[in-house]
């Protein structure tokens, strides 16, 4: 399969499907690393659905890592209570503002090692927090990129690092970031993990080669 054909084929029908919840962030509250991050961190074992109600209800009190620390814990805890695990996110949300205060002045730092370095930060989030907020390109490795990638055949890996490090080899670095939101938005409404709309997908004629797909629509 072609790449270039493979990303126009995608581009151009995912028109009208709901863009995915960091980049709703995005268009209502710009592209600031911090709120993308934080967002990121909310989503993780959440509906995006519900993230993005509580995405709302916090930004319109806190924005900054120093206005999260001011929350007291109660407060922070019953705003994120509906994305789940919220005692643990709320900690997360405050140990993770705080190493930004100490270690890097309060600013989201703007290199993948950086990012990497604050503790429970992985891959995906880094990738994603380099390429929507700074711009640098990165491959986010999500459920839907990897599922997604392997059953097209692009690459036969079990991993998400495995998928990063594969793709990186195939993809044109200029389409790293978008090839997380489309792939993300192709999960979604086409190519889920149970029962892919594969009857009616483009990317079939493409060559797609539906592997590991054992029941389809
Ligand atoms: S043909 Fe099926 S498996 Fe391949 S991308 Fe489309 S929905 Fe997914």
């Amino acid at each position: 399969m072609r790449i270039p054909t493979l990303l126009t084929t995608l581009r151009r029908h995912v028109h009208g499907f709901q863009v995915p919840l960091i980049n709703q962030i995005m268009q209502e509250f710009g592209h600031d690393p911090y709120l993308i991050l934080v967002a990121c961190l909310l989503s993780l074992r959440a509906r995006d659905v519900m993230t993005i109600h509580v995405c709302r209800e916090l930004f319109g009190i806190v924005k900054t890592p120093d206005q999260v620390l001011a929350l007291p814990l109660d407060k922070l805890e019953k705003i994120v209570y509906r994305t789940g695990y919220y005692k643990t996110k709320a900690k997360v949300l405050r140990e993770v503002s705080s190493e930004i205060i100490h270690r890097f002045g309060g600013s989201v730092p703007s290199t993948y090692e950086s990012i990497i370095s604050i503790k429970w930060i992985g891959p995906k989030t880094a990738n994603l927090v380099l390429g929507l907020g700074f711009g640098v390109p990165g491959i986010c490795v999500d459920t839907h990129v990897h599922r997604i990638s392997n059953r097209l055949g692009l690459i036969a890996t079990k991993t998400v690092e495995e998928t990063e490090q594969e793709l990186k080899k195939i993809l044109p670095q200029a389409t790293w970031i978008d090839y997380n939101y489309l792939l993300v938005m192709w999960g979604q409404n086409v190519c889920g993990p149970i029962s892919p709309k594969c009857s009616n997908c483009p990317l079939r004629a493409l060559g797609c080669k539906r592997i590991g797909v054992k029941h389809s629509r």
